[in-house]
């Protein structure tokens, strides 16, 4: 594994670990590019704030901190800071207007939660075959999409609704069309493999061959260990050879200023 994208650290409060603690991991599993992408914080209209992301007045020391290890060891590894955002439409664009203010470098794109992660709305990965939950995933993927700052979808087949229905082939198919569309890559997510959760998901996955989708393998650590990468990989791979994906090592960042 060349290049992972998709890292947390402890400042989303359900990850350990140190940015350093992550990098030195990196080099020893011989990865030459990591990319930082914690959970972002958002500006909710009410302050609500979640127990699974950094406040906003963090942010700052947060890419303070990758940058400065970018320089420490450049010799090493490449490093990049970006962050992993939902696409919450009635908070999204005041959220864009404060990240512009620091230099980060790319986003990744995620769905976990149903409409804005407020308080009730529940995490698409309990189970449901309510299909109003479907067409919000559906509506956060392809609107996120659609706005082209994203540099890749990841854990795009996050959502635990039955996957055998053709409801839900039908809107995956259309979730795979708007990535190509405008040039987002799909994520196979290593730690859905490590943990036996319901992604990555095969049927999901047939789709995304078929529509001959980028697809891009991420680790999602959240612990520094999780970037030993060489069991769950390889259970991706499986993945990538059966369904015939177009597995891609590298993304360009998408500019998103
Ligand atoms: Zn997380
Ligand atoms: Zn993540």
């Amino acid at each position: 594994m060349r290049a992972n994208y998709h890292t947390h650290t402890f400042r989303c409060k359900h990850a350990t670990g140190t940015e350093r603690e992550y990098v030195e991991n990196a080099i020893e599993n011989g990865i030459k590019i990591l990319g930082f992408s914690d959970h972002t914080p958002y500006l909710f209209s009410d302050e609500y704030s979640t127990h699974i992301r950094m406040k906003m007045g963090e942010l700052e020391e947060y890419i303070t901190t990758v940058l400065e290890l970018k320089r420490e060891y450049q010799k090493d590894i490449e490093i990049h800071v970006g962050l992993e955002v939902e696409y919450f439409s009635d908070f999204f664009d005041e959220l864009y207007r404060e990240l512009e203010q620091y230099p980060l470098e790319y986003f990744l794109l995620a769905t976990h939660w149903y409409r804005n992660s407020h308080k009730t709305d529940p995490y698409f990965g309990i189970y449901t075959e309510e299909g109003r939950i479907l067409d919000n995933y559906y509506q956060q993927a392809v609107e996120g999409m659609k706005r082209g700052c994203f540099t890749y979808f990841a854990h795009p087949d996050l959502i635990n609704y039955p996957s055998n229905t053709e409801r839900y082939k039908q809107t995956m198919k259309k979730v795979c069309r708007v990535a190509n569309q405008y040039d987002v890559p799909l994520e196979i997510n290593l730690r859905g493999v490590r943990l036996g959760k319901q992604y990555p998901n095969g049927d999901f996955w047939k789709i995304a061959g078929e529509e001959k989708c980028k697809v891009i393998i991420g680790c999602d650590a959240h612990t520094p260990d999780e970037l030993d990468y060489q069991v769950p990989y390889e259970q991706a791979m499986e993945y990538v050879k059966k369904y015939n994906l177009q597995l891609i090592e590298e993304v360009t960042f998408k500019p998103w200023k």
